[in-house]
């Protein structure tokens, strides 16, 4: 099946286009990888009708409403995203999926990448544990992790690979890391390749060696998962209507720049998907 639009985050922005897309009657699937900025904010006291709720349980009331509008919600992350002519190709978690338009609504947050990271992507560095474990049964893997997911997507690994480490990029609770994992101290600092073997240089000078080093951050820098997006700042480059420097790609919420504001996000959202249900009209 091809979707009309696929949004990439399921904020404030997200949720908010999927329900403008599906009044006008489109198909839409939502990926995410998580509550995103909202979910940080202890209380919301500036948007109308969820006065004293916890940006949580926000972030949940709009993923329920946009489900309940007929939206399809995957909890996956969208690692790469490629234009086919008519259409875009997404691997979203281990599938591809086909759309006829995108939405990136992936917050404020930037991943940094590592030098060595992009240039081995796909090659020695994955991003997606799901998607790639298989191909290294029984061989030695590193993450490096961020949040609870990384733990739970290392726990995983250790099933499928002969032997897991550990690096933390972000200070986060290991306490339900499995204890077969190896864990490695200081942060990773960059990654390099020699042969089949990836390694890893961490704070301090450690150097950690494995076929693969799976890079598990809840996003992607933009120019890497859709490769030609122009940026601005942090912001990626959009016109009055969201779009972006693509045809047929819309952006809206934190991705589009200040204000970081639930109500602002929520209009943009609104606004790209005016936007793109026209340019579906016309394709
Ligand atoms: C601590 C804190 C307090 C705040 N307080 C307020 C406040 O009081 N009032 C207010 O109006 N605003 C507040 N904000 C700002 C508000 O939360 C943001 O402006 C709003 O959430 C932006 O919505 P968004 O949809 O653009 O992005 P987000 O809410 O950040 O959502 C981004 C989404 O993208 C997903 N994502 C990212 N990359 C990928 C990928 N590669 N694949 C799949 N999914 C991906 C994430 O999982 C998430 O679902 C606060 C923010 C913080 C951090």
């Amino acid at each position: 099946m091809t979707y009309d639009v696929l949004i990439v985050g399921a904020g404030p922005a997200g949720c908010s286009a999927a329900l403008t897309l599906r009044n006008r009657n489109h198909s839409v699937l939502m990926a995410y990888t998580g509550d995103g900025a909202l979910g940080l904010a202890e209380k919301i006291n500036n948007y109308p009708g969820v006065r004293g709720k916890s940006g949580r349980e926000i972030a949940e009331l709009f993923r329920k409403e946009a489900e309940e509008a007929g939206a399809e919600i995957r909890k996956e992350k969208v690692t790469q995203l490629l234009p086919m002519g008519d259409t875009f190709s997404a691997a979203v978690g281990a599938d591809i999926v086909s759309a006829k338009a995108l939405l990136l609504t992936i917050g404020a947050a930037r991943a940094k990448e590592l030098p060595g990271e992009k240039e081995w992507l796909g090659r020695g560095v994955s991003y997606c544990a799901t998607c790639d474990a298989m191909l290294y049964r029984n061989r030695p893997v590193i993450v490096l992790g961020t949040d609870q997911e990384s733990v739970e997507e290392a726990n995983f690994l250790a099933t499928v690979c002969s032997k897991v480490s550990y690096a933390c990029e972000k200070k986060h609770d290991l306490s339900a890391l499995d204890e077969k994992i190896a864990r490695l101290s200081g942060k990773p600092l960059s990654i390099e390749k020699e042969g089949k073997t990836v390694r890893v240089t961490l704070e301090g000078g450690e150097k950690a060696e494995a076929d693969c080093v799976f890079v598990l951050r809840p996003t992607v820098a933009p120019s890497t998962l859709l490769p030609g997006l122009e940026t601005e700042g942090s912001a990626i480059r959009h016109d009055e209507k969201m779009h972006t420097s693509i045809p047929r790609v819309c952006v809206a919420g934190d991705a589009a720049g200040a204000p970081l504001q639930v109500a602002k996000a929520v209009g943009d959202g609104c606004v790209a998907a005016y936007s793109l249900s026209e340019d579906l009209k016309k394709a």
